[in-house]
C-alpha cells in the first residue's frame, strides 16, 4: 500500500512539495488543498511588475489545474482546512467535506498584519497578499494622483515603486530607519537616496493618528504631529503573522511559527510543515528562525519531498537568501545577519553596491545592489559554511569589485 499526503495550502511551498514528490518517486495519493481558488500562481510579482502594469493575470500562473491533474495531484481550490483530526488523520474542510492522510504537511504561509487605526476599514484601504487583492490595489491606483505606504519594509517599498510610475507616493515608517531588521543601515540608507530620485517622500520616525474619512473612502492620513497627508489610496504594509491557527489548535508546538526539527517535522510524527509558516533550526543561528521568502518555501519543500522519498539527507541547512526589485534596483541579500552585525561597504561605484556583515571575524550575510555576480559567488560561499573574512576578501580580488 502507498502511503498518502495531504498538503494544506497550495502556495509556493505546498505546490512545489506536491510537484517535487512526484519526480522523487512518491507513488500514493497526494492532495492540496487551498482556500484561494484558480490556478496555482506566485506572489513576487503581485507588488512590482503586476502591480505597474507590465504583467497581467497570465503572467503570475506557475501550475495550471491540467498540469496538476496530469501529475496525478489532486487539487481542491477555494476549500479551506478547518480542523485536523490528529487521532483519525483526517483534515476537515469548511465544506463538511474530509481528507484523510498518512503524512500531513501544513504549507499555509503568512497574512497581513493589519492596523488597529481609526478609518482602516475606509474604502481605498488596502492590504496586498493575494491576487485578488492585488487586483483591487491595482484598479485603485488607476485613478489615484495622492497614494500613502504606511510601513517602509521590503513589500511597502516595492509597492510605492510600482505607484510612483504613475502617482506620488508618500512612504510612512514608524521606526528610525527603513528596514531596520533586514538590512544594514547603509544599504537602507542606499535604496532610500534610490527611491527619492523617482520622487517618492519618505518620513521615518513617524507614527499615524488615523485615516481621514470623506464619504466612506479615504482622503488623508493624519500623522501624529496632526499634519495631514492627502490620499486617494492607503496600502498598509505592517509585516506578516504566520497562519498557524489550525496547528494551534491541534495541539502542535508553536512559537512564533509551527516548530519543527531538522527534517521539518511538527510535533507530531505525521505532520510536517514547510515556508512562511514553520519556525526552523538553522545550523547559522542560535535556535529556531522564521523566513518569509521564496527560497526559503521552495527549499524546504525540495528538502521534504526527498525526506519523504528517502532520497535526501534529512537535516535541513540550505543557506537563505532573498531577491526584492525596487526603485529599478536589483537588491539581493544572502546570509543571516543579527541587526547588530558589522556593516562593511566593499565597494560602491558604477551604481553597485556590495556590503558584507561580519561579526566576530567571519562573514555572516551579504548585501548586494546591481551586483548579481557578486550575489551568485557568495550565495555558494556561504554554502560551504562559516566563512572567514579573508575568505571573502579574496572572492572580493577575483570577482574585480575591489578597486
Ligand atoms: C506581494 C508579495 C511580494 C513578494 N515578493 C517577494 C520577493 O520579491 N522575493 C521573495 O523571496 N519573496 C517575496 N514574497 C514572499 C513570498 O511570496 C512568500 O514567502 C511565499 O509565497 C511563501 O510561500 P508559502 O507557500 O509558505 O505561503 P503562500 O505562498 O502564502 O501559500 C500559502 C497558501 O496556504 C493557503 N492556506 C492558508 N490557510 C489555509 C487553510 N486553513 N486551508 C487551506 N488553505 C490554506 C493560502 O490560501 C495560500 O495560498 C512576496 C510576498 C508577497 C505577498
Amino acid at each position: 500500500m502507498h502511503r498518502s499526503v495531504a498538503i494544506i495550502g497550495a502556495g509556493q511551498a505546498g505546490a512545489t512539495l506536491a510537484t517535487t514528490l512526484r519526480t522523487t518517486g512518491w507513488e500514493g495519493a497526494i492532495e492540496l488543498v487551498d482556500s484561494e481558488g484558480g490556478d496555482l500562481y506566485q506572489r513576487p510579482p503581485l507588488s512590482k511588475d503586476y502591480l505597474s502594469g507590465s504583467v497581467d493575470e497570465d503572467g503570475l500562473i506557475t501550475r495550471t489545474r491540467a498540469l496538476l491533474e496530469r501529475d496525478g495531484i489532486g487539487y481542491r481550490p477555494g476549500a479551506t482546512v478547518a480542523a485536523i483530526d490528529r487521532p483519525a488523520r483526517r483534515l476537515h474542510l469548511d465544506d463538511g467535506s474530509h481528507v484523510s492522510y498518512d503524512i500531513a504537511v501544513i504549507a499555509t504561509g503568512s497574512r497581513p498584519r493589519s492596523l488597529v487605526l481609526d478609518g482602516s476599514d475606509l474604502l481605498d484601504v488596502h492590504l496586498l497578499r493575494t491576487r485578488v487583492d492585488a487586483a483591487a490595489l491595482r484598479r485603485s491606483l488607476g485613478k489615484a494622483r495622492d497614494v500613502v505606504v504606511l510601513g517602509g519594509g521590503f513589500l511597502g517599498l516595492e509597492i510605492a515603486s510600482s505607484a510612483a510610475k504613475s502617482t506620488r507616493v508618500v512612504v510612512v515608517e514608524r521606526a528610525a530607519e527603513l528596514l531596520q531588521r533586514s538590512l544594514s543601515a547603509p544599504m537602507a540608507r542606499e535604496l532610500a537616496a534610490r527611491h527619492a530620485d523617482e520622487g517618492t517622500r519618505i518620513l521615518v520616525d513617524t507614527g499615524v493618528r488615523r485615516l481621514v474619512d470623506r464619504d466612506g473612502a479615504v482622503s488623508g492620513v493624519e500623522l501624529d504631529d496632526g499634519t495631514i497627508l492627502p490620499a486617494d489610496v492607503v496600502i498598509v504594509s505592517v509585516g506578516a503573522q504566520p497562519n498557524i491557527e489550525i496547528a494551534a489548535e491541534a495541539g502542535l508546538d508553536v512559537v512564533n511559527g509551527i516548530v519543527v526539527d531538522s527534517s521539518l517535522r511538527t510535533s507530531d510524527p505525521s505532520i510536517y510543515a514547510i515556508g512562511d509558516c514553520v519556525s526552523f533550526p538553522h545550523p547559522h543561528v542560535f535556535g529556531h528562525i522564521r523566513l518569509e521568502s521564496v527560497q526559503n518555501a521552495v527549499d524546504q519543500a525540495r528538502h521534504l519531498a526527498h525526506v519523504l522519498t528517502g532520497t535526501g539527507e534529512t537535516g535541513y541547512a540550505a543557506v537563505p537568501w532573498f531577491w526584492s526589485h525596487q526603485a529599478n534596483q536589483n537588491l539581493q541579500i544572502v546570509g543571516i545577519a543579527a541587526p547588530d552585525d558589522d556593516a562593511v561597504v566593499e565597494a560602491h561605484h558604477d551604481g553597485r553596491v556590495v556590503i558584507a556583515r561580519t561579526r566576530d571575524e567571519r562573514v555572516t550575510a551579504v548585501e548586494t545592489l546591481n551586483a548579481p555576480r557578486v550575489h551568485r559567488q557568495a550565495r555558494a560561499l556561504l554554502a560551504q559554511g562559516q566563512v572567514p573574512v579573508l575568505d571573502w576578501e579574496g572572492l572580493l580580488s577575483q570577482s574585480g569589485v575591489r578597486r
